[in-house]
C-alpha cells in the first residue's frame, strides 16, 4: 500500500513526500484507515515505528482551521517527546498554515505558554502535569476537543500520571475520538482502554 492510497489530504501528502517518506510503515497503514473511520484505537508500537504520523496525520485532518480553539490534545510523558511531536506535526501541516501546534511542558515559564495559547492553537501536545496546571488556571480550555492521543501511555503511568490523565480525559467531551499508544500492554493500560475508549480496535506492530 502507498501513501496515495490512504486518502490523506493533499496538502499533507505533499508535505510528507517532501519529508522523504516513501511508503507507510505498518502502524501507519493500519492506523490511518481506522482513525479516518472514526474508530478509537489502541496501538502497541515502540518509538521509531512511525506512530507520530499514524496518529498525527488523521488528527490534523480533524482540525477546523477557521476555529482557533484547542481541538486536539496529545499527551506525552516528557518535555522532549512533546516538543518532538509538535515539531513533526508542524512539518505535516506545512501547507496548512492555519493549523497551529504548540508543545506545553513543565520547566518552561508558564507565562510564555499562556501567551502562545492566547494566540490561538488547535493542537496542544503536552505533559500531563503542565496540562493540568493550564486547565486549573483556565488558560487551556478543552470543551472543543474532538481528538485525544495518549502517546507512550505505559511511560506516563510509570511516571505516576494516571490520576492526571484521568482528570484531563474527564475534562474533554465524551464524543471525542481517542487513540492510545503504548509499547507494553499491562493491566493498567487495558483498564484505561476500557474506561475511556469506545470499542477500541487494537493494532500491534
Ligand atoms: P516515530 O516512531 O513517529 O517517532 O518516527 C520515527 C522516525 O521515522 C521519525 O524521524 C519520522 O519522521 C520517521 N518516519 C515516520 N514515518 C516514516 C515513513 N513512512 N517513511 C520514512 N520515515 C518515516
Amino acid at each position: 500500500i502507498a501513501f496515495q492510497d490512504l486518502n490523506i489530504e493533499k496538502n499533507i501528502l505533499k508535505a510528507i513526500e517532501e519529508m522523504g517518506f516513501e511508503a507507510p510503515t505498518p502502524i501507519q497503514s493500519q492506523a490511518l484507515p481506522k482513525l479516518y473511520g472514526k474508530k478509537d484505537i489502541i496501538g502497541q508500537a515502540q518509538t521509531g515505528t512511525g506512530k507520530t504520523a499514524a496518529f498525527g496525520i488523521p488528527m490534523i485532518e480533524k482540525v477546523n482551521p477557521k476555529d482557533k480553539s484547542v481541538q486536539i490534545l496529545i499527551l506525552t510523558p516528557t518535555r522532549e517527546l512533546s516538543m518532538q511531536v509538535a515539531d513533526e506535526l508542524r512539518k505535516f501541516a506545512k501547507y496548512l498554515p492555519e493549523v497551529k501546534s504548540l508543545a506545553i511542558y513543565g520547566g518552561q515559564p508558564i507565562e510564555r505558554q499562556i501567551k502562545a495559547l492566547k494566540q490561538g492553537v488547535q493542537i496542544v501536545v503536552g505533559t500531563p502535569g503542565r496540562v493540568i496546571d493550564h486547565i486549573r488556571r483556565k488558560t487551556l480550555k478543552l470543551e472543543n476537543v474532538v481528538g485525544v492521543v495518549l502517546d507512550e501511555a505505559d511511560q506516563m503511568l510509570d511516571m505516576g500520571f494516571l490520576e492526571d490523565i484521568e482528570t484531563i480525559l474527564d475534562t474533554t467531551p465524551k464524543d471525542r475520538q481517542t487513540a492510545m499508544f503504548s509499547a507494553t500492554m499491562p493491566r493498567e493500560i487495558e483498564n484505561i482502554g476500557k474506561k475511556y475508549l469506545k470499542n477500541p480496535e487494537k493494532i500491534k506492530v
